[in-house]
């Protein structure tokens, strides 16, 4: 029977996985493996995606997915996690000269070089923080740390050069994260690795280790949660697995700091001693079983003929790699001299395995890992307790947030309350910024002689900025609320259900995170991205982003809506806008998914992780992060982008001896005034006038401009006469969705690699806003007359 037949709360064994390659390789690796449990948990609101339970952890696949793995239903009072037979434990002899190979680190320099290494969840960003100060993001939900950050702190005479690398499941090359992590680690070679493990969830954090092991690169285990395992009643004897897997094993709280004293002494005693000096410190090789290691055998004595390789790789690591059929691996062999060789006599190898385990290479490798894993935690006495479960809580919490029936309510409660929030308590310190802004343009004024400097100063830097800087209060709410639904796990929840919607959309749930963060700024948004698998989705969330209307624009709608609607009117009008925007990025995923970006669809597999109460620290620090993020965007881009469109409506000067002209005149015939003019042409069709081009003109550097180009161009007070409230609308519908900013349209062409999309995306976006603006204008034109 299929997996995806399970009804809620049967349990089944796996027989076997089929489908075929990124997917049936990410299904194995998340430990779904031959002989292992399953038990079916829930269904989402939409009867998809499903959460299941495997090795007592939380995932969610998609009914399609699930019905690609064959299972054998079993009874629950048969259903004892653990009953898999792992292999026995049996220790396998390395060489000599494999034992000198490891990198050697200079302890002169007393700096040591650490990057930290695991699975989404485990705690790495905390220790991160912990350890080294910075502020770093920490989040709980999967894939959050997106790219790596640095960090020093100081230990026992040591300067530590922390590296917090995203999380991974394995080491291979899936995902961007997993690729990235890969190359750091062979590029840049740390002296030693911190494998970061959620204790809680041993076996399948394990499998990250045992391919760390295969790079025989310096190892130390950190246990972290240990708090939680403790809890449940877990039994392990952790000094007796450090030595089955030759790698300190240190049990930690990084919460509270419990254990990195330890961990941090470890690493000192690693770099100043030798392998073997220590039973927990020696290279093993993982014991892949009879067949297999056969085949790493045979590859690895081709590889080891080409002394080129023997320098740079660990050749057990290749050869498992190339049966495991990688392909960056199989690349490097298409550069070498004996590549053939080595491709043809792994292809032997492969097809050996494939005969006598019944299953191909890769699976088998795959297999063989977590029989080793299950062997050496037998071997160490490791029973999971049953006293308070981690996910006790988060099954009442679930029972709620994921109900067919209260699940969405719920989650639209949250958007609206954070969106209120945001909007009616951060008025306050709005308020304050404002009158901050308008007095030091007071101080200023009055301190300095008439000139273009003065004039540079209080319109431009002090004008420009301050416009900006009074958005900085929404903007933290804005993130507070995020990073709180991120660090307590709701926003996987989120995209637990709102996965077969976002799946109609050629999305996947994961994109809704960003798409929800594009609320806030669309740069980080493009950022968050990452955290998407599948290139596809991830390109094509990254295109509509775009659409989803920042807290940039806010300013102007309040300013135009504030002039042209009645206050009954007002808050719909907004709706409306953020509607038309959300509406707009589903039609054109839609098209691009449709016509534009081709490829596989995205397997769904996401881990839920339990539901943990967020420290405040970690909030603070996160909401904090962004802000600065924000901050940085204005004091840069925008304090150009402001000093230019100031400098080009202030220029040329009327002559000296005509009389001085009244603002607007001269913003006129100032080159702004020129270029809105003569492009005024393009957007007669949707009645703007050459001041709205002007504006929109402006606000290509950052959209906040918008706003304070209208209150220079209408100073007095004008502004509502001169338009009709259509073309304010209009006017308004142009603004949401064209061009976003420079500063998105960099991040998206650092994301995606090529100017190409980002070009693409800052010209569809601009057309889509002509056409829409035109279409409204000419339809309410109609209907009004
Ligand atoms: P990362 O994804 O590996 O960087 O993990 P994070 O550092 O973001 O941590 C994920 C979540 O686990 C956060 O909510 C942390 O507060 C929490 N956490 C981290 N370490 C521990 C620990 O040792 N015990 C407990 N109970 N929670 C922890
Ligand atoms: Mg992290």
């Amino acid at each position: 029977m299929k997996l995806s037949e399970l009804k809620t709360g049967e349990h089944a064994v796996i027989i076997r996985v089929t489908g075929h390659g990124g997917f049936r390789k990410r299904i194995v690796e998340m430990g779904f493996v031959k002989g292992q449990h399953v038990e079916m948990l829930l269904n989402a609101p939409l009867q998809d995606p499903v959460k299941y339970k495997i090795m007592g952890y939380e995932v969610s696949l998609r009914r399609s997915e699930a019905s690609m793995i064959e299972v054998e239903p079993v009874s629950k009072t048969h259903a004892h996690p653990g009953d898999e037979v792992g292999t026995p434990y049996e220790l396998l002899p390395c060489t000599e000269e494999e034992k000198i190979q490891q990198k050697h680190v200079d302890t002169s320099m007393k700096t040591i070089n650490v990057a930290l290494v695991g699975n989404p969840n485990c705690g790495k960003t905390s220790l991160f923080n912990f350890a080294s100060g910075a502020h770093e993001h920490v989040g709980n939900y999967s894939g959050v740390t997106v790219e790596a950050k640095t960090g020093e702190a100081q230990f026992g005479g040591y300067t530590f050069k922390l590296t917090d690398l995203p999380g991974t499941y394995s080491l291979s090359a899936y995902s961007p994260e997993e690729l990235f992590v890969r190359k750091q680690l062979m590029e840049h070679m740390p002296d030693v690795v911190i494998n970061v493990i959620d204790t809680s969830n041993l076996e399948r954090n394990l499998y990250l280790t045992t391919q760390l092991i295969d790079m025989h690169i310096r190892v130390v285990c950190a246990l972290n949660m240990f708090d939680e395992t403790e809890r449940r009643g877990d039994q392990i004897n952790y000094p007796m697995l450090s030595r089955l897997f030759g790698v300190p094993m240190i049990p930690t709280v990084f919460t509270t700091g419990r254990g990195v004293e330890e961990l941090f002494k470890t690493i000192i005693d690693m770099v100043e001693t030798n392998e073997d000096e220590r039973p927990d410190y020696r290279h093993i090789h993982v014991n892949h079983g009879h067949s297999v290691e056969e085949a790493i055998d045979a590859v690895q004595k081709e590889l080891k003929a080409n002394p080129e390789l023997k320098i740079h790789y660990s050749t057990r690591y290749l050869a498992i790699k190339l049966l495991e059929h990688d392909t960056d691996t199989v690349g490097i062999m298409h550069t070498v001299p004996n590549g053939k060789r080595i491709l043809s006599t792994r292809d032997r190898a492969a097809a050996q395995i494939e005969e006598e385990t019944g299953t191909d290479s890769e699976t088998a490798v795959m297999d063989a890992k977590y029989g080793f894993i299950r062997g050496a935690l037998e071997e160490a006495g490791y029973k999971t307790g049953n006293n308070k479960d981690t996910y006790h809580t988060t099954h009442t919490l679930d029972r709620f947030f994921t109900n067919r029936y209260l699940g969405f309510p719920i989650f639209f409660f949250l958007l609206w309350l954070m969106f209120e929030c945001t909007f009616t308590l951060g008025q306050y310190p709005m308020d304050w910024i404002e009158a901050g802004v308008e007095w030091l343009g007071a101080f200023v004024s009055e301190r300095l002689t008439d000139g273009p400097l003065k004039d540079m100063l209080i319109d431009g830097i002090i004008g420009g900025v301050g416009t900006v800087i009074v958005f900085l209060p929404q903007i933290l709410i804005l993130y507070l609320f995020i990073s709180i639904m991120e660090d307590s796990g709701y926003m996987a929840r989120a995209a637990f259900i709102m996965d077969k919607l976002m799946h109609r959309m050629g999305l996947h749930g994961k994109s809704f995170i960003p798409l929800i963060m594009g609320f806030g700024c669309n740069v980080p948004a493009v950022m968050a991205t990452r955290t998407i698998e599948s290139r596809r989705s991830r390109l094509i969330t990254m295109l509509v982003l775009p659409l989803m209307s920042c807290s940039a624009r806010v300013p102007i709608y309040i300013m135009i809506i504030g002039t042209f609607f009645a206050t009954k009117y007002q808050s719909w009008v907004m709706i409306s806008l953020y509607l038309i925007g959300m509406v707009m990025a589903i039609i054109m995923s839609r098209l691009f998914s449709r016509y534009l970006v081709k490829g596989d669809d995205t397997p769904f597999v996401m881990e839920l992780p339990p539901y943990r109460f967020p420290t405040t620290k970690a909030i603070i620090r996160h909401t904090w992060e962004k802000g600065k993020q924000y901050l940085k965007k204005m004091g840069g881009i925008i304090l150009v982008a402001s000093i230019i469109v100031w400098a080009l409506g202030y220029f040329p000067r009327p002559d000296a001896d005509a009389q001085l002209l009244s603002q607007e005149l001269q913003l006129e015939q100032s080159y702004i005034g020129q270029i809105g003019k003569f492009i005024e042409p393009l957007f007669t069709p949707q009645g703007f006038d050459w001041k709205l081009d002007v504006a929109i003109i402006s606000g290509v550097g950052a959209k906040e401009i918008v706003a304070s180009t209208l209150g220079v161009l209408y100073s007095n007070g004008n502004l509502a006469s001169a338009l009709t409230p259509l073309t304010a609308y209009c006017f308004l519908l142009f603004v949401l969705l064209y061009f976003p900013c420079i500063a998105t349209i960099a991040a998206i062409k650092g994301e995606t690699g090529s100017w190409k999309w980002a070009a693409f995306a800052a010209c569809y976006t601009t057309l889509l806003a002509w056409i829409v603006s035109v279409a409204v204008y000419q339809v309410g034109t109609m209907i009004l007359s």
